[in-house]
This record gives structure tokens, sequence and C-alpha cells, in this order.
């Protein structure tokens, strides 16, 4: 058991000065609020952890690499499709494990204190499965445990190259997963991750553009035999092509489509869902789904922009991931998803929510809370019963000085300069202190080689 007092921490009731948080041996924090003269005292500002619901490791290490010029006739998603699909040919296991690693240690030091990884790299380089099925998967997970982030891992089903069950392209196939080994695979992973709080597994059928409505089908029947809570994370109209196609294969938009043909629910999450009409947003809000935005991807990746206003006036929930990890920092996401909406808007605040309010507080309360439902973790707030997840802000950086409580954490949105994150605790162990993390030489090191090999 463990003690600490918290100078400030922000709770549902906003800043609380001295609190007193005692976390258990299992990393849940188990009191609050009794004086303890032995509780060591936590200097700064302290938060939950903000949730990374949307992550695909091994894109990190292929960050920089799609920013000159491919094509004559302009540059898209699909021409970045391509450039991943080739760098993705040669990554081994150990590379698959070396890179997530310095990812998880990136995305703890810019306050992620669990991650959602959305994992779909499950065969060796020439397509064939490895002799244990969740080899890739063990990486994923080796990655996190050495880091000290919490995973939700989400294993993928990608069944067909494209609309129209298209056939697999050769950069597809490390990706593809007879339904039955994806049903394997989540079998294997949630026994072994069961009774381990730092562990969850979800399902990620990959797209409505990868996963046919008979494969998605058999897909989430299976699921619910294995276990009817698990987070469910599905691709969503990330691109106005992926909306003209399954318009012209299935007679429908692909929200639509979806809120037709599955069971959306608050399991679900659908990853980017930037192209939305109004009848598909005012459904989407309804269904307690989360929205799983990641505006840096998706401003390097030319997708569009998320009807976030109309979203919010209808009640719904999002969360934000880092995606492609070309950039990591929960900080810029939030920053660029409100930014977004003011360029397209010519208007300012559209997150506060009204008068006097917060654009930051609302930033930042909402991404904890829809991501800590994305991921299925009991995690989003300090409270009790839920894990000691925190991240401590240096209350000396200089974004901070002249700020008061309730400007606070739009300086830590919107003000810049170095990363104000000191210290974050992760399941009640301290996994950076002052910046740092442990392992990070040794991670980093690792990290250099995958990539030298990769080149
Ligand atoms: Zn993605």
């Amino acid at each position: 058991m463990k003690k600490f007092c918290f100078e400030k921490a922000w709770t549902h009731q906003g800043w609380v000065s001295e609190l007193n948080v005692t976390v258990d041996d299992r990393g849940y924090i188990s009191n609050l609020g009794d004086d303890d003269a032995q509780a060591k005292p936590i200097r700064g500002m302290i938060l939950p952890g903000i949730p990374n619901l949307h992550s695909h490791a091994f894109q990190r290490a292929a960050a920089g690499l799609t920013e000159h010029g491919q094509s004559g006739k302009g540059d898209t998603f699909w021409t970045w499709r391509q450039v991943m699909h080739r760098f993705v040919q040669a990554l081994t296991p150990e590379d698959q494990e070396a890179i997530a690693a310095q990812l998880y240690v990136e995305m703890l030091k810019a306050g992620y204190t669990a991650v959602g990884e959305f994992h779909y790299l499950h065969r060796d380089p020439n397509g064939a499965a490895y002799a244990d099925p969740a080899e890739m998967a063990w990486r994923i997970a080796a990655a996190a445990g050495r880091a000290g982030i919490g995973l939700t891992l989400l294993p993928v089903l990608y069944s067909v190259g494209g609309y129209g069950g298209a056939k697999i392209n050769h950069g597809q196939r490390r990706f593809v997963l007879e339904t039955s080994e994806f049903l394997n695979l989540i079998d294997i992973l949630s026994a072994d991750f069961d009774g381990n709080p730092q562990l969850r597994v979800g399902v990620a059928p990959h797209s409505v553009r990868q996963v046919p409505a008979d494969k998605l089908h058999d897909c989430l029947l299976g699921i619910a035999e294995i276990d009817a809570t698990a987070p469910i994370h599905i691709h969503v109209a990330e691109q106005i092509r992926d909306v003209e196609e399954h318009l012209r294969w299935a007679g429908a938009r692909p929200v639509n489509w979806l809120l037709d043909n599955a069971e959306v629910d608050d399991r679900w999450c659908l990853i980017h869902a930037t192209h939305l009409n109004e009848d598909e947003t005012c459904r989407l809000a309804t269904t307690g789904a989360v929205a799983g935005l990641c505006p840096t991807t998706e401003a390097n990746l030319g997708d569009g922009l998320f009807p976030l206003a109309h979203f919010l006036e209808a009640g719904g929930r999002w969360g934000v991931g880092s995606d492609c990890n070309i950039s990591v920092s929960a900080i810029e996401e939030l920053r660029w998803l409100e930014y977004g909406q003011r360029l397209i808007s010519r208007s300012r605040n559209i997150t506060s929510g009204g008068v006097g309010a917060s654009t930051g507080a609302r930033l930042v309360s909402d991404a904890v809370v829809g991501g800590a439902q994305a991921l299925g973790r009991p995690i989003g707030a300090i409270e009790v019963d839920l894990r000691a997840d925190f991240i401590v802000l240096d209350a000396d950086a200089l974004r901070f000085h002249g700020r008061n409580e309730a400007q606070w954490l739009d300086a830590l949105v919107f003000a810049d300069g170095p990363n104000p994150i000191r210290d974050v605790m992760v399941g009640g162990e301290w996994v950076i202190r002052n910046g740092h993390h442990a392992d990070e030489i040794e991670i980093e090191r690792a990290f250099r080689a995958a990539i030298n090999r990769l080149s």
C-alpha cells in the first residue's frame, strides 16, 4: 500500500488541494481524502492519465518517410498507404517489440498512461502464419510491460483487399486472418491476460472496407461468446472515397450502414468517422459509442475534419488517438482538434461548452472519460476503485506562470514551451520521474538498431 498527498488534484469537483490518495498493492486507488501524516507529498498539478485510444505501433518507425511528393497527380491517403505497406514488408518480431517499446516510453512522457493498440501485423514477411499465432501480439504486450503503460490490445480482423471482396494485394499479406484464426488469437490472449490489471483484450474488425458483412457478423458472434464486454474498435469513413465506395457496394453510407447492421453501443469505438452527414452524426451520438479522433494523423493524411460541434450538441462521446504516431503528444492532439474546428468554422472555443467555460478543461475531461470507455479500463478519473494512473504537471513550468486554477488546463493545451509533464504513474508505479524512464537508454538503443535494419 502507498499513500500520497497531492498538492493540487483535478477531480470531478475541479481542483482540490492537499488530496490524500491511498493506492493498494494491485495499483488501484483504495481511499481518498482521509488525512494521513504518512502520506508522501507530491508537488505540482496532478491529473488522471490521458488514454490513447488508437495506435499502430510499427508506423512510428515510418515517421518522416512519407513527406516527399510521390505522385504527379497529387498525394493522398492512398499513396501514403502504398509506402506504409512497402515499409512493413521486412519488419521482424524483434523490430516490432523494439519500436513499440520506444513508442510507449514516448507516450508515457507525453501524458498517455494507457494505449489501445490496433494490432494488424499478424503474419511473417512471406505472409505465412508464425509457429506461434500470437507471436507479434506477444511483442506488443512485452513492449507495453517494459515501458509500464496500460495496454488494451485490439487484434484486428482483416479479411479482404477492399470492397467487393477484392483479393489481398502483396502489401496486405501480413495482415489477413481467417475469422477462425482471429477468434483463436483472441482466445489465446484473453486466457493469458486474465487477472493482469495492466492488460485487456478487445477486438477490431479493421473497417467496413476490409471486413465484408458476413465476416463482420461471424466475428461479432464469436466475440460475444468469448467476452461479451470486450471493447470493439473499427475504422470507418476516414476518407471521402470510403463513403463513395461504400455507397456503390452497399447502397448506404458507411456509418449509417454500420448502425443498421451491428448493435453499436457503448462498447464500440468508431475510429475517425470523419465523413458523417447530419443524420449519421446524431445517430452515432445517441448510441453511446466513442468517436476515436486522431487529429494529427487525420491532418497528416489529408482525411478531413470531424463534425465535432454538431456531435457535441447531440451529446456524443469522443477520445483521442495518436494513430500513425507521426506525433506522440496528447496535448498536440487536443490542440489540433480544437484548431481544426476553429479554422473550418472561423470561430473560437468550439468545445468550451458555453460562456465562462474553459476549452482546455473540456478537451481534457472529454478525452479522459471517452478514452477510458473506449479502452474498457477502470481509469479516467481520480476516484476510488479506479487505477492509480496519474500525470504530474510541473507547477513551475513557464506556461502556468500567472495563470489561475481555472486557466491551468487552457495553458496546458494551448500555451507552448517545453513538455510540462514531469512525472507519470501507472498502476501505482512511477514510470516517468523528472521526465525520464528508467530503461530509456537501452530502449532507444534497440529502437535505433531496428531502424538501421529497416532502412
Ligand atoms: Zn488507424
